[in-house]
């Protein structure tokens, strides 16, 4: 074939390919183009999935009617004008690709309107031909509809996933933009159904509790920190809450959501030693750094920056987050909302708080800067074993007793412990496993009466993965049958209870997709049986045991939470009992 030159058509559609990969990057540049013209509300309906219709309409700016028929061509755009703009870039398109890339692969309409102008305009694009622009009437503002999408290549509709699978990826990011916008509302209908609607006011928490639940958004931790110019605010997890992925690590640089960041590996490093091998935080994060410390065109969807200095940001990232976990108290202390009154900042939400934390942050977060001039004279290298230490002790507790069969009531120098007994008993359990395991000496006591457990083929097949691991454990299983297994010996640790249920407990949430790091999948393993094997609550335990568990969880390591995270005891500190008692204060 002789070389010749693309009709232009064909080279636009070759370029869509980069920007538009599915329904969603539609909704994205779509939105990103509403955002960019000082949209204060967004609106967009889909219907199936965006395959037949993705429509977008803002009140922002407008294009006006005689810019129209360019703003559709490839390579302009009114966000840059040098090649040297790129680097100090406050919108977020800039390539001037987006409308006719989309216009290429789509049937696409577009109606807009400036601000003092009389009428709008609209103009049709079909697989990249325009038609011609018509005055109309129409608000301020800009509506674009795609209706097709990739009727005019099939071949990119092949690739598209399951309806579900392409809705969630609009839903994923619609929210995590309204997240970063909190002050826009945004709202994705599909048909006559609202499916997700944003107040606009500015409160980020409760569009969390429209991604995650509310009950996962009033535990997130909120930071706020500044250095050198640099700001980071969001939310994160506490320790007690995680996932078994970093699919909810969300980053935002200079409202822009960038994916695959070394930005998520510092703020998981922020967690060392706080986490379960295999488990990851949840966090929602907003960086501010000068445009001119980030090149933002690296990735034709712009789903990446790189960063001039990228160590700096790191350890800018991995500060804050760390700062920001220490400074919330570790043991989680009962709220006074739950003793009758309201505190300011449960009001302040809109949810309901109860887990109340350190005072003196609440007051960090109206002065970012207070908190930089402690922080940074700190050399960063001496915090981290100081403040691990102070996290993991517990004082020396003395009993008082049992509440409802599985709560352990305790006194401390500074005040009143509620112990969840069979949490604690996990984080007990899970030590002394391991802690055998790793001396390789696991005591085993051979059953009288083997027990026999069948399981469903998928949880006999994971459970035939494991046996080796399982033998390390203390545990003698042998294939009895077809998906059937024989328990030979025990771990000491666990004499006296049922060996079928350790058996379920060595196969329930086992993920196929688990890491193949040996020694994560060990954990992971001894955490799940010693959950199983570990009181329950609503079990009557001895003075005597009682006491047995409160002196082995002092010994643990960690024992402020579960082998899960979840927190084993709450704290009422004497302080906080005088402050509700008035014994304290104006009174
Ligand atoms: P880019 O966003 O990279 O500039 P686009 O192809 O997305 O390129 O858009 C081209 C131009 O059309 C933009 O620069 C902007 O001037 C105009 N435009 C697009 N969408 C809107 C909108 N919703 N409101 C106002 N102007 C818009
Ligand atoms: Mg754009």
């Amino acid at each position: 074939m002789p070389i010749r030159l693309l009709a232009s058509e064909v080279a636009s559609q070759i370029a869509a390919g980069e920007v538009i990969e599915r329904p969603a990057s539609v909704v994205k540049e779509l939105m990103e183009n509403a955002l960019d013209a000082g949209a204060k509300s967004i609106s967009i309906s889909i219907a199936e999935a965006g395959r037949k219709l993705i429509e977008v309409a803002d009140d922002g700016s407008g294009i006006a009617s005689d810019e129209l028929a360019l703003a559709v061509s490839r390579h302009a755009t009114s966000k840059l004008a040098r090649a040297d703009d790129l680097f100090h870039i406050s919108t977020l398109g800039f390539r001037g690709e987006a409308l006719s890339s989309i216009g290429s692969v789509s049937r696409m309409t577009i109606t807009s309107k400036v601000m003092n102008s009389n009428a709008g305009a609209r103009i049709k694009v079909e697989g990249g031909r325009e038609g011609k622009v018509e005055s109309m009437g129409a608000p301020t503002g800009t509506v674009v509809r795609v209706e097709d999408l990739f009727h005019n290549v099939p071949a990119r509709l092949k690739f598209l996933k399951a309806d579900v699978t392409e809705r969630r990826a609009i839903d994923a990011l619609i929210t995590r933009y309204a997240l970063a916008y909190p002050n826009v509302r945004f709202k994705l209908s599909e048909g006559s159904n609202v499916t997700l609607q944003t107040s606009g006011d500015g409160d980020r928490r409760a569009i969390l509790a429209a991604l995650y639940g509310v009950d996962v958004a009033k535990q997130l931790l909120e930071i706020n920190f500044e250095e050198e110019g640099i700001r980071l605010s969001g939310f994160t997890s506490p320790t007690a809450l995680t996932r078994s992925n970093r699919k909810d690590i969300t980053f935002f640089v200079n409202g822009r959501w960038v994916q695959d960041t070394p930005l998520t590996t510092a703020l998981i490093q922020a967690y060392h030693t706080l986490l379960m091998v295999g488990r990851y935080p949840l966090a929602a994060i907003f960086v501010e750094i000068a445009p001119e410390e980030v090149d933002v065109n690296v990735h034709p969807a712009k789903a990446e920056v790189r960063f001039r200095n990228q160590d700096k940001i790191f350890g800018f990232v991995q500060r804050a987050v760390r700062r920001g976990l220490l400074a919330y108290s570790p043991v989680p202390q009962v709220a006074p909302s739950l003793w009758g009154t309201h505190n300011e900042s449960s009001q302040q939400v809109g949810l309901d708080w109860t887990i109340a934390h350190d005072e003196s942050i609440n007051n960090e977060k109206q002065s970012p800067i207070n908190a930089q001039s402690t922080i940074s004279h700190e050399p960063h290298l001496h915090l981290e074993p100081v403040q691990v230490s102070t996290i993991n002790q517990i004082p020396l507790l003395r009993l008082i007793g049992q509440i409802g069969a599985t709560y352990l009531v305790a006194e401390g120098p500074d005040g009143l412990y509620l112990i969840d007994q069979h949490a604690a008993h996990e984080r007990v359990l899970f030590e002394k496993l391991m802690a055998q395991h790793d001396q390789k000496k696991i005591p085993s006591q051979s059953l009288l009466t083997p027990g026999v457990v069948t399981l469903p083929p998928q949880s006999a097949k994971a459970l035939e993965s494991q046996l080796p691991v399982l033998g390390q454990f203390g545990f003698e299983v042998e294939e009895f049958g077809t998906n059937t297994f024989q328990v030979r010996a025990m771990p000491s640790l666990f004499a006296g209870s049922d060996p079928s249920t350790a058996l379920h407990a060595i196969v329930e949430d086992f993920e196929e997709d688990e890491s193949p790091l040996q020694n994560e999948i060990e954990k992971k393993l001894a955490a799940r049986v010693c959950k199983r094997m570990a009181v329950k609550g609503g079990q009557t335990l001895s003075p005597e045991e009682q006491r047995a568990l409160l002196s082995d969880l002092e010994r643990c390591d960690s024992p402020r939470t579960c082998p899960y995270g979840r927190p084993t005891m709450i704290h009422l500190s004497v302080e906080m009992l005088e402050r509700q008692f008035g014994r304290k204060g104006a009174r």
